[in-house]
């Protein structure tokens, strides 16, 4: 597994998906800098891009609002995912990721998430304030399966 983040405690067994997520290093500092910026509350993004064979490319990031104000859960109101997805359209692309942090926890999917997930099925980036790693997975045949973000 060279060139992979293995950097922290797996709670489950993680599956490499041979597919990989382009993140600028711009848009990870700038989704950090809104996580810790968001504390003790979770934060939420929407990251636009393109999906190819081998990978799905982030070109922008929407900062969205966790409307539920909450240290362990995150909610994206349904009106701005469906705005995101329209301008995406216009522009030739899609929501290719959903980022929230974990202002106190590893970044890893909690049971929400991977029931979330479940409906969801982007790959999702997961920040932690706690490491300050952030990971990337997404949810297969009822498996989380971990993405690489280059
Ligand atoms: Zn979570």
């Amino acid at each position: 597994m060279d060139g992979i983040n293995n950097n922290y405690t797996r709670a489950f067994t993680i599956t490499i998906v041979n597919k990989s997520i382009i993140l600028s290093e711009k848009d990870k500092e700038e989704l950090a800098k809104y996580a810790e910026a968001e504390k003790p509350y979770e934060s939420c993004a929407i990251l636009v891009g393109n999906e190819t064979d081998e990978n799905w490319t982030v070109k922008e990031i929407v900062l969205t609002e966790n409307t539920t104000k909450s240290e362990v859960m995150f909610t994206i109101s349904p009106d701005k995912e469906f705005e995101v997805d329209q301008k995406a359209k216009e522009s030739n692309m899609e929501i290719v990721c959903i980022f929230h942090s974990h202002p106190e926890s590893e970044a890893q999917p909690s049971e929400t998430d991977k029931k979330f997930m479940r409906v969801n099925p982007f790959p999702w980036i997961i920040y932690s304030g706690k490491t300050k790693e952030m990971n990337c997975f997404i949810l297969q045949d009822e498996n989380v399966k971990q993405i690489s973000i280059i």
